[in-house]
C-alpha cells in the first residue's frame, strides 16, 4: 500500500488488548511523541505462545475493540496480521512480515509491557528479533524499575540491541483490573473509550460463564500432572471427584468447581524461596502467621499461577483456590466445597469425624464446615502441637451456629 511505503519510523503496539484501555492509548501516543514515529500500528495477538486461549476473548472481539478505540487518531492503525495467522503467533514472524510490507529500511519500535523484557530471551529467535527492531518497555506505577534497568542494560550491552524504557502513569489501568471490575459490576467509565464500553456491554463480554470442552479439561489435567508429584496429583484428582459431587448436590457451578479443585494445590510443591518470590512479585500480602508458616501460602500463590498461566481471572475460582487452606469469613459455597473436598477426598487417610463431614457436606455445607474446622483445630493443636492460625478460631465461632442436631 502506498501510505505504508511512506512510513519511515513505525511503532508496533503488541498486546492482547483484552480489552484495550486508556492506558494503552496514552502509551501509544506517548511513544509516538517521544520517538517521533510516523505511525503506531496496534497488533492484537492471535494465539500467543505464553497463554492458553481458554477464557481469552475471541480475536475478532479484541480486534474490533482496538479499531473502535483507535479510530479517532490519524496516526493509529490496527493490523490483523497476528489474528489471521494460523496457530501460535510469535513476534519474530510479525516483525519479519512488517519489514516485508513496510520495506526493509523502516525503523521499528516494538512497544510492550516491561515483564516481557524479562522473558524476551525465551522468545522464538530472540537474538535475531533483538537486532531487527528497538523495544520500548513500558511500566506501570509501582513497578520495580531497578531490576528492569539492570536487565535492559545487560541486554543492550550483550546483544547490541536497543531497549528503551518508558514509565507511563496512565498504565495504572490494566486489562485484568477492567475485567475484574466488570465481573464485580463496577463502573469502567473513563477507563476505556466510550465506544469500547458500549461494545463490551452490547456483546456481554467478560460476564462469562466458563464452559470447558473435554479437550480443554484434558489439557488442564496434563498441565497439573506435570507440576505435581504422583502422590499430590492423586490427592488432587480425589479432590476434583469429591468437590464435583458436593457441587452437584449443592447447586454449585460445575466448571468453576472443576478448575478450582484441579488447581487448588498447584503451588503446594514449589520451593519456599519460589513461593516467597511470587508473593513479592505479585504483591501478595502475608500476615505474621503466614510469614512464619510459608507452606500455608500455596493457596494464594496457586491463584496467581492459574491467572498467569491460564488467563483465568474469575474471582470466584481464584478465591476458592486462595482460601482453601485457611478459609475466611463469608466463604462462598464454592469455597466451602473445595475446603471440604480437600479434607474428605477418598485417598486422604482416615481421621475421626471424616465420614460425618463427608455426609454433611452433601446437603449442609455450613454444618460440615463447623465439623471440619473443629477437626483441623484439634489436629493442629493436639497432634502437631502447634498454635493454629487465629482465623480458625474465628471461623469456629461463626460456624458454631449451624451445628444444630438433626431430628
Ligand atoms: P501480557 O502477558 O498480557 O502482558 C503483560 C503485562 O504487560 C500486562 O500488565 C499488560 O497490561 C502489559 N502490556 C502488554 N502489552 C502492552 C502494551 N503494548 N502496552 C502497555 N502495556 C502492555 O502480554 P501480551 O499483551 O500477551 O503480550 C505483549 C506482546 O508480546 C504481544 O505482542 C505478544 O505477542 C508478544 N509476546 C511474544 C512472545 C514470543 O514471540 N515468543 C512471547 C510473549 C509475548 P494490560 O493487561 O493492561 O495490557
Amino acid at each position: 500500500m502506498d501510505t505504508q511505503k511512506k512510513v519511515r519510523k513505525l511503532a508496533i503496539m503488541g498486546g492482547t488488548f483484552d480489552p484495550i484501555h486508556m492506558g494503552h492509548l496514552v502509551t501509544a501516543e506517548e511513544v509516538r511523541h517521544e520517538f517521533n514515529v510516523d505511525e503506531v500500528l496496534f497488533v492484537p495477538t492471535g494465539h500467543p505462545p505464553h497463554k492458553s486461549h481458554i477464557n481469552m476473548t475471541t480475536c475478532e472481539h479484541r480486534y474490533l475493540m482496538t479499531v473502535l478505540a483507535t479510530a479517532a487518531n490519524p496516526y493509529f492503525k490496527v493490523s490483523r496480521i497476528e489474528i489471521e495467522r494460523e496457530g501460535v503467533t510469535y513476534t519474530i514472524d510479525t516483525i519479519k512480515e512488517l519489514k516485508r510490507i513496510y520495506g526493509e529500511e523502516v525503523e521499528l519500535y516494538f512497544i510492550t509491557g516491561a515483564d516481557a523484557v524479562h522473558k524476551i530471551l525465551g522468545w522464538k529467535e530472540s537474538t535475531e528479533l533483538l537486532q531487527l527492531c528497538d523495544f520500548v518497555a513500558v511500566t506501570r506505577p509501582g513497578y520495580n524499575k531497578e531490576e528492569l534497568l539492570r536487565k535492559v542494560k545487560m541486554l543492550n550491552e550483550q546483544y547490541e540491541t536497543n531497549i528503551h524504557f518508558l514509565e507511563v502513569p496512565a498504565l495504572a489501568i490494566s486489562s485484568s483490573d477492567i475485567r475484574r471490575r466488570l465481573m464485580e459490576m463496577k463502573p469502567i467509565k473513563y477507563l476505556v473509550p466510550q465506544e469500547v464500553e458500549n461494545y463490551i456491554k452490547k456483546h456481554d463480554l467478560y460476564d462469562y460463564n466458563i464452559q470447558l470442552t473435554e479437550d480443554e479439561k484434558a489439557c488442564m489435567y496434563d498441565y497439573v500432572a506435570s507440576k505435581l508429584s504422583p502422590k499430590r496429583y492423586a490427592h488432587t484428582r480425589g479432590v476434583v471427584e469429591m468437590a464435583l459431587e458436593y457441587a452437584k448436590l449443592n447447586g454449585i457451578d460445575y466448571d468453576e468447581t472443576f478448575i478450582a479443585a484441579l488447581f487448588h494445590d498447584i503451588a503446594k510443591e514449589l520451593p519456599t524461596e519460589e513461593t516467597l518470590a511470587i508473593c513479592d512479585k505479585y504483591g501478595i500480602a502475608l500476615d505474621e502467621y503466614e510469614r512464619t508458616h510459608p507452606y500455608l501460602v500455596h493457596g494464594k500463590v496457586g491463584a496467581v499461577i492459574l491467572q498467569r498461566d491460564w488467563g483465568i481471572s474469575k474471582p470466584s475460582i481464584l478465591d476458592a483456590i486462595r482460601y482453601h487452606t485457611l478459609g475466611r469469613l463469608n466463604m462462598t459455597d464454592l469455597e466451602k466445597a473445595i475446603y471440604l473436598a480437600d479434607m474428605t477426598e477418598e485417598g486422604r487417610s482416615s481421621y475421626k469425624g471424616k465420614d460425618e463431614i463427608k455426609r454433611l457436606a452433601q446437603y449442609n455445607l455450613d454444618r460440615a464446615m463447623y465439623k471440619a474446622l473443629v477437626s483441623s483445630n484439634n489436629y493442629i493443636t493436639n497432634i502437631l502441637k502447634q498454635e493454629a492460625h487465629p482465623i480458625i478460631n474465628e471461623l469456629i465461632q461463626y460456624y458454631k451456629q449451624f451445628d444444630i442436631q438433626e431430628d
